[in-house]
């Protein structure tokens, strides 16, 4: 297993599975993957709302790149997690806080 320390949290490579600490819950239920589509959601459309599906998606999306680079070398090397970070911080830069 490999956990990777980036941005305000972490990733974790566990052979050919991906989780990470990053992704905002939503408020009303709790669930990183929930698009206002629960039963407890009272979702009226804003900004902060938006925003935290639009980043939650962007990290899916990193988590998919790192997976399949994490099957052929090695993404703990200090100059690869910098690069992550980096990633990292243009995400939150478009689509909110980490
Ligand atoms: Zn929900």
């Amino acid at each position: 297993m490999l956990r990777l320390a980036v941005g305000a949290g972490e990733i974790i490579i566990d052979r050919n599975r991906i989780t990470n600490t990053l992704q905002q819950e939503c408020p009303y239920c709790g669930t990183c993957g929930c698009t206002y589509s629960c039963d407890q959601s009272t979702f009226e459309e804003s900004e902060d709302q938006t925003q935290r599906i639009q980043f939650n998606a962007a990290i899916d999306g990193l988590e998919s790149l790192l997976l399949a680079l994490s099957q052929t070398m090695d993404v703990s090397t200090p100059e690869f997690v910098s690069a992550i970070d980096t990633a990292l911080g243009a995400i939150a830069d478009n689509y909110g806080e980490l």
